[in-house]
C-alpha cells in the first residue's frame, strides 16, 4: 500500500466506507501531487452518494469538535484536520451552457466526475473501499500522462475549453508548475477557444497568471500565454513589449523575450511574487517611449517613468492588489535606471544618498533586478557589468555607513516650518521642507536638526519670511 494512504483519515473513511458499503475516492490534486512526489495540500474526496453525510461521519470519529463547513448548493462539506483542509462532494455529471462556466450539476458516476475534470492528471482516483483500497482508478490513461509529463484533457478538448475557459489558464499554468508539454490537440483547442477567456473574471485569471509568475521559469507559461493569443486578451500591455522594428538597417532587441529572461533571471534568487512582478514590469513603458533618432537609432527615454506610471492601471485592471505592494513593483520600476548611473568612476556621494534615500529599504531588490536585467549573450560583458554592479554595492554601503540616509526622514516637519513662520497653509511650507532635504541629500549641510534649522532660517529669508520666535 502506497504510505501516503497509511493516514488515520483515510484508514477513518475507509472504515465508515466498509460499514455502509458505501464507494468513496479520494480523487484529483492530492493524487496527482503524491504521484509526482510533490507536497500536497488538500484532499477531495468524491462519494457515489451524500458528501455531506460521510464528512459528518468522519468529523465526528475524528474530531473532538466534530465542525463540518457544509455548502448545501454544491453538495460539498469540509472540515480541517490537523492544518489539511478535507473535502468531500458527491460524484456529479454536470452540462454547461455557453455564456457561463456555472454548469448543471446532477447525481452520476465516478466515471462521470471523472469525466468532468480539466485533465487527465487531474482526473486520477484512488478507492478507499476496504475491498479495493489503494486501487487506482485511470479510465482517461491519466499515468500515462503523468510518465510522460504531458497536460490533456480527458474528453474532445473543444469541449473541455468552451465549457469552462478557466481551463485554457490552468492548462498553462500546470504547463509551467510541472515543466508539462500540452498536447498538440489541446494547443489547438486553445487557439480556436481564447476568446471565451473574456467570461471568466479578472481575478481568476490573475490568480492563475499569478501561479504562473510563482512557477520555477515563469517565462515557459508565459511564453504560450502569447503563442495562443491569451495574452494579447488578458495583458495587451505585456503583449505589446513583442516584436522587433528595423528602420535604416537598425533594429532593437525583442522587449518581450527580453523581458522573459529578466524574470526568469530574478527568479533564480528570488520566490517573491511582487519582486518577480517588478521585473516583469521593468521595461512596459519601452513601447509607449520608443523612438527612431536618425544617426543615434532606438531610444526609449524615460521609459522608466512612463512605465511606472502605467503600474497602476495594469495592477487595476488585473484586480491586484492596489496597495503597498503595488507602490513597491511602481517604485522599483521607476528607479531600475539609477544604479547604472551609479557605475562611473567619478560618482558623487549625493547621486548615491540620492537612490538610497528613494529606494530605501528596497534597495537589494532593486540590485538584484539590475543584475538580472543583464541579458547579454556574451560571457565577458555579462561578468564586466555583474562586476560593476558590485561596485556600486559597495559604493551604497559606503555612504549608507556614513550618512544613514537608507531610512531616513528629514529632521524638520511641515509643523515646525509652519510654526516658525506662523504660516497658513501654502506653497512656501514644501517648497522650504524640499530645499532642506536637498540640502541634506547634496551634501550642502549636515544631517543634523541644528543645521536643518539654521538652513530653515535661511531659506525663510530668502523667501521674505521673518520667524516669530
Ligand atoms: P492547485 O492546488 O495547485 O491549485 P489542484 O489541481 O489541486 O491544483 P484545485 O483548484 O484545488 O487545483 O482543484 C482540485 C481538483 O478539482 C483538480 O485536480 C481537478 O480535478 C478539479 N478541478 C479544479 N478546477 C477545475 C476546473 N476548472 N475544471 C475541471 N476540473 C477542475
Amino acid at each position: 500500500m502506497k504510505e501516503y494512504l497509511n493516514n488515520i483519515i483515510f484508514k477513518t473513511i475507509s472504515q465508515i466506507l466498509g460499514e455502509r458499503d458505501q464507494q468513496a475516492f479520494v480523487i484529483g490534486g492530492f493524487v496527482r501531487d503524491k504521484l509526482l512526489g510533490r507536497p500536497s495540500k488538500d484532499i477531495d474526496v468524491v462519494t457515489l452518494g451524500s458528501g455531506i453525510e460521510l464528512a459528518q461521519e468522519v468529523a465526528r470519529r475524528l474530531l473532538k469538535n466534530p465542525k463540518v463547513a457544509t455548502y448545501k448548493n454544491f453538495g460539498t462539506a469540509m472540515f480541517r484536520y490537523r492544518g489539511v483542509d478535507v473535502e468531500f462532494v458527491g460524484a456529479r455529471k454536470e452540462s454547461y451552457n455557453r455564456n457561463s462556466r456555472k454548469p448543471v450539476v446532477e447525481n452520476g458516476t465516478l466515471e462521470d466526475d471523472q469525466r468532468r475534470r480539466d485533465f487527465t492528471i487531474n482526473a486520477l482516483a484512488i478507492d478507499l473501499h476496504p475491498d479495493r483500497f489503494g486501487q487506482l482508478v485511470d479510465p482517461f490513461g491519466g499515468i500515462e500522462d503523468l510518465k510522460n509529463q504531458i497536460i490533456r484533457t480527458p474528453l474532445d478538448p473543444d469541449t473541455t475549453y468552451s465549457d469552462d475557459p478557466l481551463r485554457m489558464l490552468r492548462a498553462i499554468r500546470f504547463a509551467s508548475q510541472l515543466g508539462f508539454r500540452i498536447t498538440d490537440e489541446s494547443l489547438d483547442s486553445i487557439v480556436r477557444n481564447r476568446e471565451r477567456i473574456r467570461i471568466i473574471s479578472m481575478e481568476r485569471v490573475s490568480e492563475e497568471f499569478n501561479k504562473i509568475m510563482l512557477s520555477p521559469r515563469p517565462s515557459a507559461g508565459i511564453k504560450l500565454l502569447q503563442k495562443v493569443g491569451l495574452l494579447a486578451i488578458v495583458f495587451p500591455q505585456l503583449e505589446a513589449l513583442k516584436g522587433i522594428e528595423v528602420v535604416d538597417g537598425c533594429r532593437h532587441k525583442d522587449n518581450f523575450y527580453h523581458t522573459m529572461e529578466v524574470l526568469d533571471n530574478i527568479c533564480e534568487h528570488t520566490d517573491d511574487l511582487w519582486l518577480r512582478w517588478a521585473a516583469l514590469l521593468h521595461d512596459i513603458g519601452k513601447p509607449v517611449t520608443k523612438r527612431y533618432v536618425k544617426g543615434t537609432g532606438w531610444t526609449f527615454h524615460g521609459h522608466e517613468f512612463v512605465g511606472g506610471k502605467m503600474v497602476p492601471g495594469i495592477f487595476k485592471n488585473l484586480k491586484l492588489p492596489m496597495n503597498e505592494k503595488m507602490k513597491y513593483v511602481q517604485k522599483l520600476v521607476m528607479l531600475h535606471m539609477r544604479p547604472i548611473v551609479l557605475v562611473e568612476e567619478i560618482v558623487t556621494d549625493s547621486a548615491v544618498r540620492r537612490l538610497l534615500f528613494e529606494a530605501g529599504d528596497d534597495i537589494d531588490d532593486l540590485m538584484l533586478l539590475c543584475d538580472a536585467d543583464i541579458t547579454s549573450k556574451n560571457p565577458d560583458k555579462v561578468s564586466r557589468y555583474l562586476d560593476n554592479y558590485q561596485l556600486v554595492r559597495r559604493k551604497l554601503v559606503e555612504v549608507e555607513e556614513k550618512d544613514r540616509v537608507r531610512n531616513w526622514q528629514p529632521p524638520i516637519s511641515g509643523e515646525t516650518i509652519i510654526e516658525t513662520f506662523a504660516l497658513p497653509p501654502c506653497p512656501a511650507i514644501g517648497i522650504i521642507k524640499s530645499a532642506i532635504k536637498d540640502a541634506i541629500l547634496d551634501g550642502v549641510i549636515e544631517n543634523t536638526p541644528e543645521a536643518a534649522y539654521q538652513f530653515m532660517l535661511q531659506k525663510g529669508e530668502e523667501l521674505g519670511l521673518k520667524p516669530v520666535k
